[in-house]
């Protein structure tokens, strides 16, 4: 899924060097040749998995509505 909220890239060996090496949100460590997702609002990275959590949970203006109450915390 694409998103304008964030910047998604391969991340290769050079990348991972250069930036933090976990995922902002479950601390999951990225592999080489993972996709990422950087977030722009948070300025960090997220794995696959957690950054499609995010979009479910973001309005069109790339912010997190915490209100939604519908068990997207799972
Ligand atoms: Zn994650």
């Amino acid at each position: 899924m694409g998103s304008v909220c964030f910047v998604s890239q391969v991340a290769t060996k050079e990348l991972l060097l250069r930036v933090s090496r976990v995922c902002g949100e479950c601390y999951e460590s990225f592999k080489e040749g993972e996709v990422i997702h950087y977030d722009m609002q948070s300025y960090r990275y997220l794995c696959q998995g957690c950054q499609e959590k995010l979009c479910e949970k973001m309005n069109a203006l790339c912010e997190v509505e915490e209100e939604v109450g519908e068990g997207l915390f799972r």
